[in-house]
């Protein structure tokens, strides 16, 4: 407690009651004595944020990016959006403790650097903690977005409390992260719940961006749909995507969810195919991991309740009954904050980790060590036991 307050991370608060012995010490967490750097990218966007050291997003700015073309272009325009964010905060918090990334890219865990992406180009062991550390002298955490979205969505949104839970992401990928006894796993390099590479078919056609063929991805991602979706509108088998097509020169998972809300069969076809596929790979999670809540979470769940409920359908099918008996399955509630705030997360813990402390920005001299408590300043308080202090 002593190191925390001449950290600046905690200060008194008023006393507690006593029981008896000596008097409770309520101590009152200084959310802004610091803050963090926060990036969730995606395939054709990213979103950057700050915020405080209790995870609280104070602002965010999205920008479309093409994560393809490299870290020579994504990241000079992360750190510009840093940046302008950072200099927005205007000097209202204490300095910059952390920064954690959240990249739709396999990430080796304890390098941090993505290793051998299987769709993107440039990023193969690119030190994307080296760059951001050079920029801002702050310690950096990286992980793929299915980890930082279970992050996000156990601390503050649908698994929060639980202590086993599978979360997927089906996006323009697929991807999955198991919350097991209380702890994120990562496995040995970090590639734990890559189920998308999963080989699911024996077709082919189904070319994957991994450059095998018949993977889970190559049949059931938004990509995977919208690929299937172009090809029924081209072949004239559905109306409602061929003129969305004309309209659009190309699909996505979006358009082919809003042609199956008016009525489209194809379309409804394409993603209770889709639902049916994530949903056996997931029965067969279920039965290794026996979580009591699967999250569903990226844009293809968004297409509509039919989804979600074919999930479901097949995973209580598929699934041992112990298994399913008390399980639940439910669609992420944070958004498209959700990965952004599961990076604050992850940065946070590492940060307030038995290794993480003390860390650079609170060294002597650092002008976070030596910022005045604000009076009024939202905090968190925690009551230590008396005589503990
Ligand atoms: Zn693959």
């Amino acid at each position: 407690v002593s190191e925390l307050i001449d950290l600046g991370l905690i200060t008194d608060d008023q006393a507690g009651p006593s029981s008896g012995g000596r008097p409770a010490r309520a101590l009152a967490f200084r959310a802004h004595a610091g803050h963090t750097l926060v990036a969730d990218l995606h395939a054709t966007h990213m979103t950057v944020g700050v915020s405080d050291l209790a995870g609280t997003v104070a602002a965010h700015a999205q920008e479309s990016v093409d994560i393809d073309a490299g870290p020579d272009t994504v990241m000079p325009q992360l750190m510009a959006l840093g940046d302008s964010l950072i200099a927005d905060l205007q000097g209202r918090t204490g300095g910059l403790c952390a920064i954690g990334v959240s990249i739709p890219l396999p990430v080796e865990k304890h390098t941090g650097r993505p290793v051998a992406p299987t769709s993107f180009h440039g990023w193969d062991g690119y030190d994307i903690r080296g760059t951001l550390q050079q920029r801002y002298a702050a310690p950096v955490w990286v992980d793929n977005d299915v980890n930082a979205l279970a992050l996000g969505e156990w601390r503050y949104g649908a698994s929060r409390g639980q202590q086993d839970v599978i979360t997927v992401k089906v996006g323009t990928g697929i991807g999955a992260a198991t919350i097991s006894d209380g702890r994120l796993h990562r496995g040995a390099q970090g590639t734990a719940g890559y189920i998308g590479h999963i080989h699911v078919s024996d077709d082919p056609r189904l070319v994957c961006g991994c450059g095998r063929t018949g993977c889970l991805e190559a049949m059931a991602s938004g990509m995977a749909i919208a690929r299937d979706a172009e090809l029924a509108a081209r072949t004239g088998r559905s109306e409602h995507l061929r003129a969305a097509l004309e309209a659009r020169t190309h699909l996505t998972a979006h358009d082919v969810g809003s042609a199956a809300a008016r009525g489209d069969q194809v379309s409804a076809e394409l993603l209770t195919q889709s639902a049916r596929q994530v949903g056996t790979v997931l029965a067969a999670l279920v039965n290794i991991c026996n979580p009591s809540l699967v999250v569903l979470g990226g844009g293809v769940p968004e297409s509509g309740d039919g989804y979600l409920a074919t999930i479901r359908e097949t995973v209580y099918r598929f699934s041992l009954p112990l298994a399913t008996r008390h399980l639940q399955i439910q669609r992420a509630r944070l958004g498209p904050l959700g990965g952004l705030r599961g990076a604050a997360v992850m940065a946070l813990d590492h940060l307030f980790s038995g290794d993480g402390l003390p860390w650079p920005a609170f060294a002597p001299g650092n002008p976070a060590s030596q910022t005045a408590p604000q009076p009024g300043t939202p905090s968190l308080t925690y009551t230590t036991p008396g005589g503990l202090a």
